[in-house]
């Protein structure tokens, strides 16, 4: 009988089983339980707490959206702040872009990070750049307490339970807001409006209750629950449309495999149910 891995997914009483064919990390840290597995169909899986937080075959979708998409936006981004993110995969694009001379990555748990440079270097060792800090603490004590200013703020987060539940609040939001330059956008991971509509529809009356301008952007993430993901984009200033240069894209010439200048507007593009709940219908 083959392996099986499953997530469950109680809000639709549904599962997602993965046939593998190893467990190569399973490790219970100070905050969560932590696994990376060889699958059959779709490389290696990092799992948190039973969830599966990237695979090797699709992880290019999530963390080429979470980046590109306000590195693109922004007119001149020099400092990045990545919450959560301890595989390295977000930082990794994020470090595509030349004008980004800074990033902090504060995540809570180095054992992601360390169990990431074993077993996924392709995404982890973007750790060593020299224009990455890393900072193993809790993101949320640490949006209240750096005097320092970012141009992007990215929120690659667990889902709103046990650790990442901090990261899904309005203060912390706020905090995320007063430590943003003048034309700072915030973009964070915003789950499955198919699946958990209540907790999309919570995250964007938040953010709209702080930034002046809120927007929301779409992909296909197949081993996410639903496969359709969304993203907020909380901004200070700059439109994600209207201040979008796709000229830019083509000068910088990067090695991607699902951004590109069409993805970037027709992300953009939302369905009518995703609209009502985020208040952009
Ligand atoms: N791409 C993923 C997804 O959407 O499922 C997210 C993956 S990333 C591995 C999430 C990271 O958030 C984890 O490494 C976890 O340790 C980190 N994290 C959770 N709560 C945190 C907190 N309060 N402060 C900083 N990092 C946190």
């Amino acid at each position: 009988m083959a392996l099986t891995y499953f997530e469950s997914y109680p809000e639709v009483s549904s599962t997602f089983t993965f046939e593998i064919d190893d467990v190569l990390f399973s490790a219970q840290s100070d905050f969560q339980k932590i696994e990376i597995v060889q699958s059959k169909a779709f490389g290696r899986i990092l799992f948190i707490d039973e969830m599966v937080m990237l695979t090797e075959r699709d992880e290019f979708v999530y963390h080429e959206m979470i980046a590109h998409v306000p590195l693109f936006t922004h007119p001149n981004p020099r400092k990045v702040l990545i919450i959560g993110g301890g595989d390295g995969g977000t930082a990794r694009e994020c470090l595509k872009h030349p004008s980004v001379e800074k990033i902090d990555l504060v995540d809570i748990d180095e054992m992601v990070t360390q169990a990431c440079l074993r077993f996924m270097p392709q995404l982890a060792s973007s750790v060593f750049s020299e224009r990455m800090n890393c900072h193993f603490e809790d993101g949320v004590q640490f949006v209240k307490e750096t005097k320092e200013r970012y141009d992007v703020v990215i929120i690659d987060s667990t889902d709103p339970i046990a650790v990442g539940e901090g990261l899904f609040t309005r203060d912390f939001y706020q905090d995320c807001f007063n430590l943003l330059t003048d034309d700072g956008i915030l973009v964070n991971q915003s789950e499955s409006p198919a699946w958990l509509p209540s907790l999309v529809e919570g995250i964007s009356a938040k953010l709209r209750s702080i930034f002046p301008a809120v927007h929301y952007f779409q992909a296909h993430i197949p081993t996410y629950p639903s496969g359709h993901w969304v993203f907020g984009f909380a901004s200070k200033g700059p439109h994600p449309l209207k201040d979008f240069d796709s000229q830019r894209i083509k000068a910088a010439n990067l090695s991607l495999n699902y951004y590109n200048e069409a993805v970037h507007s027709g992300a953009f593009q939302i369905p009518t149910f995703f609209s009502r709940l985020t208040g952009n219908g």
